[in-house]
């Protein structure tokens, strides 16, 4: 049995480890030049603070060892899904069953294109080891977008001794995992700390003057910056599968098993889309690669197919000076925050409720209790504050 899997990430080779564990044959295709490495450390890589060997998800060996035939620089560029044959750098190649987990990529602001080498979004190895050489000798730097990673490479910039603005559209940091206390603690931390942080502020262009960038803002103030990152959220490239006849939404639509809408073509990982699109994780795209594979396996095998769980995975992140976490939803209509400990000296501790049901959670400087609230989500919430 020969399974072409098209994208090596965290999906991709979770998925080829079992596939080659049921003795499957795999092609794993990667348009990357790189080993596939964990995504969320390209932040790191950025900074200086990795090398791009240090953040592979499996030595080449590996690849060896379990015969999965890794082909990096190898753009899929079309699909056949009838006879499941692939074509890359020209080459045909049919298999017996396709798992696509091509992932998502970064928004692109219009400034991006205008400036590639001067605003340079965070999400690929390459663009990181763009930033690196671009940050020796920067003095000041522009954050465009208040998420996780846009606020850990605020933290990183700071540490480096880097001036950082970060501009953030929402009215507060982190909106899709914090509600507004425990957002404004974790503002107070990074302005504590030397971020220059703009909320409530969008970016409406970025310009460049004998060399050095103005980043204006829609209230006419100009930020001076050596460079600008962007961090504003994802876009699913569903182009080749869509034109291959595949049902699409904003990425490929599956059912629990990670079948796509032809028979013998799974998706998983970002590229996927069950409902709706969940916050991307790599816990995630892992589960439903190794879903993907074991139900590729089974259909071609007459075996039973396993569902994939569905479930929001929460977020932590934890640095030297900054912690935080958060899981579920973390405000909206019909739902109540309780903050059940802000000591004004950055920990905050908060519910979200739906009468009395636990929906959310977010903490700041602290983790006590996080795992037993977060695996209580969706059930009554008792107070044991
Ligand atoms: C900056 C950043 C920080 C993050 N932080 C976190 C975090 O802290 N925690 C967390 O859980 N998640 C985090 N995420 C999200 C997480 O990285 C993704 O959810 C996860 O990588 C999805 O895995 P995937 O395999 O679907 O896609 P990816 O890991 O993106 O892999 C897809 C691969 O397919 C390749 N590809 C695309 N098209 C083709 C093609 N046509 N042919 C061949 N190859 C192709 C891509 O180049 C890529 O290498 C972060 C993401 C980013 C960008």
């Amino acid at each position: 049995m020969r399974i072409g899997i098209i994208g090596a990430g965290h999906a991709g080779v979770e998925a080829a480890r079992h596939i080659s564990d049921r003795g499957g044959e795999v092609v794993l295709y990667s348009d990357e030049p790189f080993l596939p490495y964990v995504r969320p450390r390209v932040v790191l890589l950025a900074f200086g603070r990795v090398d791009i060997d240090a953040i592979t998800v499996r030595p080449d060996r590996w690849y060896r060892d379990r015969q999965i035939d890794l082909r990096l620089e190898c753009p899929v560029t079309h699909i056949d899904v009838h006879t499941k044959t692939v074509t890359a750098k020209g080459q045909q190649e049919r298999f017996d069953a396709l798992i696509l987990a091509t992932g998502a990529g970064p928004l692109l602001l219009p400034f991006v294109q205008k400036l590639p080498d001067d605003v340079i979004p965070i999400w690929r190895a390459r663009d990181s080891l763009a930033i690196q050489r671009r940050l020796e000798g920067a003095g000041h730097l522009t954050i465009v977008g208040g998420g996780i990673s846009g606020l850990e490479a605020a933290a990183y910039s700071r540490e480096a001794g880097v001036e950082v603005a970060v501009v953030e559209k929402a009215p507060h940091v982190m909106a899709l995992q914090f509600g507004p206390t425990a957002a404004g603690v974790l503002a107070r931390r990074l302005r504590d700390q030397g971020v220059d942080l703009r909320t409530g502020r969008f970016v409406t262009d970025v310009l460049k003057n004998d060399g050095e960038l103005s980043v204006m803002l829609d209230n006419g103030e100009a930020i001076r910056s050596d460079l600008v990152l962007t961090t504003v959220g994802a876009v699913r490239d569903t182009a080749v599968f869509a034109q291959a006849g595949l049902r699409t939404d904003k990425g490929v639509i599956v059912d629990e098993y990670q079948r796509a809408s032809e028979a013998g073509v799974f998706a998983c990982g970002d590229i996927a889309q069950r409902n709706h699109i969940r916050t991307a994780s790599i816990v995630l795209a892992a589960e439903q690669g190794r879903g993907a594979a074991i139900n590729a396996m089974a259909t071609l095998t007459g075996g039973p197919l396993e569902p994939v769980a569905d479930r929001t995975i929460p977020l932590s992140f934890r640095h030297d000076r900054i912690e935080f976490h958060s899981a579920g939803v973390p405000a909206g209509p019909g739902l109540e925050e309780k903050v059940f400990s802000d000591d004004g000296e950055g920990v905050c501790r908060s519910v979200v409720l739906e009468g009395d049901i636990l929906r959310g959670v977010q903490m700041v400087g602290s983790r006590e209790d996080f795992r037993r609230l977060a695996d209580s989500l969706g059930r009554p919430y008792r107070d044991r504050s």
